[in-house]
This record gives structure tokens, C-alpha cells and sequence, in this order.
């Protein structure tokens, strides 16, 4: 089982960023809305995680470490309207088989918090109590510590933590209301405060930039069951602020990304790739958000229709405002 696990990590533990993309959606379906990363040596050290969510009883602590046995999902039904972010039940399996992984958690309604421990391969998991306040905290050090070929395609310390700022940035804009701190060795380096969906202008600004937050067009469309909203920007040095999420995924979605463009390009001519940070909400019946391990990409049943929606959306809000 535990070399299954190192194969199946080989898909969702490329670098350090996928084991903070992991462990902060699971703080996120676990309910937080204080979530503190704390990095050293670009991940390759240590990646710690600390939720205020509704954390993992102690009988569970072990079940968690295991592959497939906690898989949220419950049905084939529930395959089509995923609402949590985590659906394969193999992510902490998966990290702990290629590092040295402590969790300790607390339910609200345990009286002490306990602690797992696992190292690589070995499946002998300790279980041990501990001090935790309510929620969780996940350990995870000398990443690919056991897999030497694994460990040689890290980048250096820079660039592995570039890598997990962006996937944070992200997270950060498909999650107003949760506060976020992130460090990176020992130094605080984001620091998103908790915004209603009224201040999003705000975390936008920290995210995307300030000259972004104020000079991109609002996007807000809806039509046929599907809504559109967000920030377009055609121009300017927006070029890195590309974000789109799909009920509430992140997502790098080649569909959305040409249809934006050809609003631009009809109106404008050729140009750069604008910037925009945007969400599309449809019913989850109508996209397949299974079609990449790593949950990138999506594939909608009706993409012609969304592509059109979206062209005409964007036009909309940055060509005819008045309208
Ligand atoms: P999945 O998210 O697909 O269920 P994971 O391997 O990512 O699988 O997580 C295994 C299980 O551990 C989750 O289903 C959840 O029950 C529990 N878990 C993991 N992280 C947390 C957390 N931060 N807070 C509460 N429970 C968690
Ligand atoms: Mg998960």
C-alpha cells in the first residue's frame, strides 16, 4: 500500500506549492477561516500548516494518513456536484509517504488534542497526545527525503517558494472571508486579512496590485444558469494577474482564457493577455472538474455556451459599461 502511495504521489506532490495546495484546501473543507503557512527553505525543509477548523478526532488521525479511506466523496452522485475542494481521499497518504508528516489536532468537542506521526514508507504510524489548540496542524518536513530522483528536480529555495506565493495568491482570491498569513523562514512575508465579499476590492488590490484594483473593469453577467463576475484589465502591467476560478476552483481553464481574449481582439485588435481575476459559477452538473489530477482544468458540457457568455460578458462590462 505505502508503494502505491509514493506512485500515487508522483501525481499530486510535484513540489512543495502542491503540498500547500493540498493541506490549505483541506483546511478550507474543513471549515477554517484562519489558515497560517509557514515555509522553510522553500518547502524543501518544512511546510506547516495551522487551521482553526473543525480538526480530526483521535480515532481518525490514522484513517487520515491512509489512501482512499476518507474520500469525501460519498457516491457517483456526489462525483457530480463536488462541493469540497479534497475528493480522492489520497492527498495525505500521498505527502506523508515522501516526507516526515506530523499531524496534531483537535476537535472542538475533544477534551486534548493528539498527535500522528509518519515517516516515509514506514507505515507504523504513532499516535501521542499533545497540546493543540481547536483545529489543526500539519507538519511536513524533509520533503522527498526517500526519493532522491524526486528531490533532484527541486528548484532552488527561491524559486520553490515563488512557486508556493502564487498558489497562495490564488487561494487568497477564491477565498475572501479567510484570513491567511503567510512565512516564509520565520519572516512574514503575505499577511490577507479576512474580507467580506463587500471589501473584496481590497484583497484584490493585495493580490493583484493596486493599479489593477483600480483601474480594471467589474464584470457582473448572468444568464441561462450561468454568472459571471470579476475584474478585467485590457492593458497596463497586468500581465501576472490572471485568475479564474469555477465554483469557487481555481482554475487554468484554455476555454475561459480564449474566450476573454476574443472580447479583447474583437474590440482591440491584437494584444497581450489581458489581466482579470474572474469567477464563473454554473451548475455543477454541467462541468467535469475531474479531468486533470492535480484538478487544474475542468471540461464543460456546454462549452460553446459558456465560451459565448463569457465573450459576451467581458465586452460588456469593458466596451459598453452603460448599457
Ligand atoms: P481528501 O481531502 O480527499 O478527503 P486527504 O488525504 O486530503 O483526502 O485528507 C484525508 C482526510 O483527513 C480528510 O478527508 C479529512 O477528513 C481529514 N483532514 C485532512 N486535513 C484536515 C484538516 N486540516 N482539518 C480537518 N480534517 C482534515
Ligand atoms: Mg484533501
Amino acid at each position: 500500500a505505502r508503494l502505491a502511495n509514493q506512485i500515487a504521489a508522483g501525481e499530486v506532490v510535484e513540489r512543495p506549492a502542491s503540498v500547500v495546495k493540498e493541506l490549505v484546501e483541506n483546511s478550507i473543507d474543513a471549515g477554517a477561516n484562519r489558515i497560517t503557512i509557514d515555509i522553510e527553505r522553500g518547502g524543501h525543509k518544512l511546510i506547516r500548516i495551522r487551521d482553526n477548523g473543525h480538526g480530526i478526532a483521535k480515532d481518525e488521525l490514522t484513517l487520515a494518513l491512509s489512501r482512499h479511506a476518507t474520500s469525501k466523496l460519498k457516491s457517483l452522485d456526489d462525483l457530480e456536484c463536488i462541493s469540497s475542494l479534497g475528493f480522492r481521499g489520497e492527498a495525505l497518504a500521498s505527502i506523508s509517504s515522501v516526507s516526515r508528516l506530523t499531524l496534531s489536532s483537535k476537535p472542538a468537542a475533544q477534551e486534548t488534542a493528539w498527535q500522528a506521526f509518519a515517516e516515509g514508507r514506514d507505515m507504523a504510524v504513532q499516535v501521542q497526545p499533545t497540546a493543540h489548540p481547536n483545529g489543526t496542524t500539519i507538519e511536513v518536513k524533509d520533503l522527498f527525503f526517500n526519493t532522491p530522483a524526486r528531490r533532484k528536480f527541486l528548484r532552488t529555495e527561491k524559486t520553490e517558494f515563488s512557486h508556493i506565493d502564487e498558489l497562495v495568491k490564488r487561494i487568497a482570491l477564491s477565498r475572501f472571508d479567510v484570513a491567511i498569513t503567510l512565512t516564509h523562514n520565520k519572516k512574514v512575508v503575505r499577511q490577507y486579512r479576512a474580507r467580506t465579499p463587500e471589501q473584496g476590492t481590497d484583497r484584490v488590490a493585495q493580490v493583484a496590485g493596486k493599479t489593477f484594483a483600480t483601474d480594471a473593469a467589474y464584470i457582473e453577467s448572468g444568464a441561462e444558469g450561468l454568472k459571471l463576475y470579476g475584474w478585467v484589465l485590457p492593458c497596463g502591467d497586468s500581465g501576472n494577474s490572471q485568475y479564474t476560478y469555477v465554483n469557487g476552483r481555481m482554475m487554468r481553464d484554455k476555454l475561459i482564457l480564449h474566450a476573454i481574449r476574443q472580447a479583447f481582439e474583437e474590440q482591440m485588435g491584437q494584444i497581450e493577455l489581458p489581466g482579470f481575476v474572474i469567477y464563473l459559477e454554473l451548475d455543477p452538473r454541467q462541468v467535469d472538474v475531474n479531468v486533470h489530477p492535480a484538478k487544474h482544468e475542468v471540461r464543460f458540457h456546454q462549452a460553446r455556451l459558456v465560451h459565448d457568455f463569457i465573450v459576451q460578458a467581458v465586452k460588456q462590462a469593458v466596451f459598453m459599461p452603460e448599457q
